[in-house]
C-alpha cells in the first residue's frame, strides 16, 4: 500500500470543495474597489487554499484526517509539504513527508503569465504535485470587485517536466551535465548538473553555472513560463508536444488547462488547414473559418474537442 499515492488522491478529491470554500470567503471578505494585476493576491490565494485544504483534512476521518500541509523552508524546492499530522519532520531528507506540492497562480487577464513552475527532476518525487491556481478580479456592481478562482490544475509534476524540458531541447535549449560543466566544476564538486541554459547558453536559473550569467541580470527566465513552456516555433518542436500530448494524460491535462484559459495559444498550436480539417472531421459546416474561428466553433459545439484534438493531430 502507498501511502503517497493514497495521500494525493485525497488531496485530488478534495481540490473542488476547497476552491469553492476559498471563493465563498474571498467573495466575502475580499470584496473592494479597484483591484489591481501585480497586488500579491495570488499568493494570498496560494496561502487561502493550504489553509481550507487544511481544514477540510482535519474534518475528514481516517488517512485524510492524519494528512496536513506544512509550509517547506525557503531553500527547499517546492512550496508546501503534506505531513503526517504531528510526525517528526525533517524537509532536508524528506522524512515525515508523503509528497510535496508546487503552488503557483496566473491572473486570468494578464497576457503573459508570470508563474514560472523551475524545479528541476533531480528536485521532484514520484508524488509530488504541481498545484496552478487560475484567478481574476470579477466585477460587482458599483466599481467593486472581489478575487475569484476560476479553475486550478493538480496533478504530478514529472510528467509537467518532461514536456517543459523536451520543448526547452526543441528551442534549442540544453541542460547542464556534470561533467562538462561550463564553470568547469570538478565532477564531484559540481551542484550545476541538470540546470537549463537557453539557446544562446545562458542560465534560466539564479543557481545555474556563474559563467553563464546573462549580462545585467542574474538569470533569463523564460523557463517554465506556465504558458511560455508550451510554445512551439516550428513543426519539429509540434511534433514533441503532439507526441507527449498523446502519450500521456497528465500532459494532456496540464496543455488543455492551459489552453482552455488562453485560447490564442491553442489556436496557434494548430495550423489554419488542421483547424479547418478539425471542423470536418467533426462534422462542422464552415465556408473558409479563420484558424481563431474554428477554435471558437470548437468550444461552442464540441465539449469534449480537446481531447478530439489529441487523437486527430
Ligand atoms: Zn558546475
Amino acid at each position: 500500500m502507498n501511502r503517497s499515492a493514497d495521500a494525493v488522491a485525497i488531496l485530488h478529491a478534495d481540490a473542488p470543495k476547497v476552491m469553492d470554500a476559498i471563493n465563498a470567503f474571498t467573495a466575502q471578505t475580499f470584496r473592494t474597489r479597484g483591484g489591481r494585476l501585480g497586488s500579491g493576491m495570488g499568493s494570498l490565494l496560494e496561502a487561502l487554499w493550504v489553509y481550507h485544504m487544511n481544514n477540510v483534512l482535519a474534518n475528514e476521518g481516517g488517512l485524510a484526517r492524519k494528512c496536513e500541509l506544512a509550509w517547506l523552508p525557503d531553500h527547499e524546492p517546492a512550496d508546501f509539504a503534506c505531513l503526517y499530522r504531528g510526525a517528526e519532520w525533517e524537509p532536508q531528507g524528506r522524512h515525515g513527508e508523503l509528497f510535496r506540492i508546487e503552488a503557483k497562480s496566473m491572473n486570468v487577464g494578464v497576457d503573459e503569465a508570470k508563474g514560472h513552475f523551475t524545479n528541476l527532476a533531480k528536485e521532484t518525487a514520484g508524488h509530488d504535485q504541481l498545484l496552478v491556481l487560475i484567478w481574476s478580479w470579477e466585477n460587482l456592481e458599483n466599481g467593486y470587485s472581489w478575487p475569484r478562482i476560476h479553475d486550478y490544475f493538480l496533478g504530478p509534476s514529472l510528467p509537467i517536466i518532461e514536456v517543459r524540458d523536451q520543448l526547452h531541447l526543441a528551442r534549442g535549449g540544453t541542460f547542464v551535465t556534470g561533467s562538462a560543466c561550463p564553470d568547469g566544476c570538478t565532477r564531484k564538486a559540481c551542484t550545476h548538473d541538470g540546470e537549463p541554459l537557453n539557446a544562446a547558453g545562458k542560465r534560466e536559473r539564479r543557481s545555474g553555472p556563474k559563467s553563464c550569467k546573462p549580462a545585467n541580470v542574474e538569470y533569463a527566465a523564460n523557463f517554465g513560463g506556465l504558458v511560455r513552456m508550451l510554445k512551439t516555433d516550428n513543426g519539429a518542436a509540434r511534433a514533441i508536444f503532439r507526441g507527449l500530448r498523446k502519450k500521456d494524460d497528465i500532459i494532456h491535462a496540464y496543455i488543455s488547462f492551459i489552453h482552455r484559459h488562453f485560447p490564442s495559444e491553442e489556436v496557434n498550436q494548430f495550423k489554419k488547414i488542421e483547424w479547418q480539417a478539425a471542423l470536418k472531421a467533426l462534422g462542422i459546416n464552415a465556408v473558409n473559418p479563420t484558424a481563431a474561428a474554428a477554435n471558437e466553433l470548437l468550444r461552442k459545439h464540441v465539449s469534449d474537442y480537446q481531447d478530439r484534438l489529441r487523437s486527430l493531430f
